[in-house]
Order: structure tokens, then sequence, then C-alpha cells
């Protein structure tokens, strides 16, 4: 990791190259430079054992300029201000480079969920919704699933607002359980968006993806559907980890048998999955592989200024939010190690978020396959978007994908009269 890490300063940075690329002066964009709203809130709770925590919440408003803000919430021990300032500002971006009618935001508790109970989860999700209550709604802030967070969570969420409303209210949170509201194909949709702009890169570098090795950091819901879904198109899933460690499997690992396995129970890490041939590494090691696709699908400053030259891959596909710091970019792109970024790559979460939202608002529901093709349309156009963007602009696809987001912001603020 790199020391002193702050991915708050790290968007600043990125900001402000993309805006200088577009020619923007300060002043037309220097609103997205501070979060609309920061709150952070106390949540006291009785553990089980009959003791009492106090643990530490956050929701952040970045840009609410073109819609409702948007964006998930993580259970995570590291989660602090910067982080959920950062990732709030990266919604905003992501919305806008898709072009789905939002802005951006995030919250999360600082919390290890592994060590909390079932019921221990569900108080602390209702008491956090609370305390959440005034800041947010249907058409004002629009929480989902992200790191360690779920659809049963989202369930609970969705009951609390709800029950403080007095009015069953599902557009107030995305990610929800099918029968509650939730949308088919979300649980799957970043993992399937992952795998969308997999097959575009792989089409502009002419690189077949039958056979391509990947290797992928993350076993949970990104990462694990990602895998999957490029193993059944072909690729070579030849190494794999989640927090417990790494596997690596040079013939390609069975990501059917694995997903299943590690969802079949709560807690199951791959440290208990075994097959024969499979060889144990480390997360540098998986980082490093000689691979076609890299995805890192995991937490973010991962590919770091350090790690950045022994990097083996061709293409670098950011499932995780922020795995690459500025300095570890900066390698890459020197190395022409070619990164489709987070903000694009793995937008398919919150545009199957907008389709269930949609769906909520109009009390219907809509067939997997028209979704799945939705938000295919929506991916593929983006990718291309930014693909043109960073070509003309001789640039990286992150800055491509950047100077979309800026512009269709700044263009936005400067038409509501509010630059
Ligand atoms: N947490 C996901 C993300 O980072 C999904 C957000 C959403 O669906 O609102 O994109």
């Amino acid at each position: 990791m790199d020391n002193g890490y702050n991915p708050y300063g790290e968007m600043l940075e990125v900001l402000d190259r993309a805006a200088g690329m577009l020619g923007l002066e300060e002043k037309d964009y220097i609103r997205l430079k501070y979060p609309e709203r920061e709150m952070k809130v106390s949540i006291p709770m009785e553990m089980d054992d009959g003791s009492v925590e106090v643990f530490e919440g956050y929701r952040v408003q970045h840009s609410g300029v073109r819609g409702p803000y948007k964006g998930g919430i993580r259970f995570h021990q590291d989660v602090n201000m910067d982080e959920v300032k950062a990732l709030a500002a990266w919604m905003s971006f992501k919305c806008a480079v898709v072009n789905i009618p939002y802005g951006g935001g995030k919250g999360g508790v600082a919390v290890d969920a592994t060590k909390l109970t079932k019921r221990e989860l569900e108080r602390l999700t209702r008491k956090y919704v609370t305390l959440l209550y005034p800041i947010i709604g249907p058409k004002i802030d629009i929480p989902a699933p992200d790191v360690n967070t779920n659809p049963e969570i989202m369930g609970w969420f969705m009951d609390t607002y709800s029950t403080l409303k007095g009015q069953l209210t599902p557009g107030v949170v995305t990610g929800k359980p099918v029968p509650i509201g939730g949308s088919l194909g979300r649980g799957e949709a970043t993992g399937r968006g992952i795998m969308l702009m997999v097959k575009e890169i792989a089409k502009k570098m002419s690189i077949p993806l039958k056979g391509a090795k990947v290797a992928v950091q993350g076993a949970g819901n990104v990462g694990g559907t990602a895998a999957k879904l490029l193993h059944r198109e072909g690729c070579k899933i030849v190494a794999l980890s989640d927090v417990s460690g790494g596997i690596l499997l040079e013939d390609g690992l069975d990501m059917e048998e694995i997903v299943s396995f590690l969802t079949a129970e709560r807690g199951r890490l791959l440290k208990d999955y075994d097959a024969p041939g499979l060889k144990r590494i480390s997360n540098g090691e998986l980082l490093t592989q000689g691979v076609d696709f890299l995805i890192p699908a995991a937490l973010e400053n991962q590919i770091t200024g350090e790690i950045a030259p022994d990097i083996k891959a061709r293409v670098v596909v950011e499932g995780a939010n922020g795995p690459t710091t500025v300095n570890g970019d900066k390698i890459l792109e020197e190395r022409g190690i070619v990164v489709v970024p987070d903000i694009l790559a793995n937008s398919g979460g919150v545009t199957v978020s907008y389709f269930e939202w949609l769906q909520n608002l109009q009390s219907t529901s809509w067939e997997e396959e028209e979704i799945n093709k939705r938000l295919e349309n929506i991916m593929v156009k983006a990718f291309g978007s930014v693909w043109d963007t960073a070509v003309e602009a001789c640039t990286t696809l992150r800055m491509g994908a950047y100077m979309v987001a800026v512009d269709r912001i700044v263009t936005a603020s400067k038409l509501r009269g509010i630059s």
C-alpha cells in the first residue's frame, strides 16, 4: 500500500488533470472538489452478549447536479471519512460516464462485519438507517450494496425506512432481494459489466477471449461473478484471491464450482477450497501474474507505485473502486499497460440499480433478458464514448472517462445556472 495514501487527494489529482485536458478553468468545476454534504453518525448498539459498542457511520453526498445522490454502503473496519468522500465522488463520475440521471453518494460503517452475528448485523443496519433517515429518500439519496453488504441488508434497510416513513418505499434503496422489489440481474450486474468491458477492450486490442489468461483479486460478488462469466466466455481464470489468500491453477480454475462453494455458507473463504494441482499464492503474486487481463476487484490502493513496475498483465480492468493509485497509474501508463478505469468498468452495478429504481417507481418488473440487454447497450455505448475521447485527446482510458464525466457534470451545472 502507498504510504500516506489519501483517496480523496487522489481523486482531486485525477479531476484536476481531466479538467485541464478539457480546457476548463477552476471556477467551472471547483464545486466538484467539495462534497455537498458530509454526515458522520455514532451508532451505539447492544451486542448479543449484552455489552454496548459504539460504531462510527458515514454518508457523503458529493454532487447532486445531475440527479439524486446514488451509491452504496460499505461495512468494513477501515472505513473513514476520506475514503467515503472519495467513493462518493467516484460515484458522481461513474453515473455521468454511463449517463444515468444520478449524482454521487456513498456511505459506510467502520465495523468488521465478519465478526458480527446476523442479528447484530441487522440491528446495526436498522440503527444506521434511522440516523440517515433525514437525508435519504427515493428522490433524494438512494443507497445500495457495496463491500460486505448484500441484498438481505438492503431488505432491512428498505423495511426500516418504510416503517419510519409509514409507507412502503422500495425506491429508497437498490440491490434488494427480488421478492421485495429487487431487480432481476442486479446481483450479477457489476460482474456482468466487467465481463462486457473485457470483451470490448479485447476486441479493440485483438486479444482472443478463448484461452485468454485472467487473474482476479477478490472473490466476492464482483470478482467472483466476473470470473464466472469470463470463464463461460472461454477465458482461463488462472488466479483468484480473497482476504484469506490466493489460489493459482495454470490450467484454469473451475469458477462455477468455486462460486457455489463460496456462497454455500456465510463466511466461507478460498483457504477452505481445494482442487488437484492448486497452488497457494500471496496477494503480491496474484497481482504480478503474467496474464492478459488483471481484474482487481477488492479494495482501493492495491496497484501502487511500488508494485506497478512488476505488473505483467496486458490490460487491467478495475472491478474495485480506486484499486490503482495515481503513482501506480503513471507507471502503468509509461509501461503501456492499458487500464479500463473503475468508473467505467464497474458501472454495471449502479446501472442495474437505476433499472431497479425505475421499476420501483413504476411498480413494475422487467424480464432479466431485457435488463441484461439494456445494461449491455448502456455500457457498450459508454465504452465507445470513453474510447473515442481518449483516442482524440491522445490519452488514457481513465482520462477519457473522466473527461466524459466531468464535461457532463459541468454542462449540467452551467445549464442549471448554479456554476
Ligand atoms: N456499490 C456499487 C458501486 O460502487 C453500486 C452502487 C449502486 O448501485 O448504487 O458502484
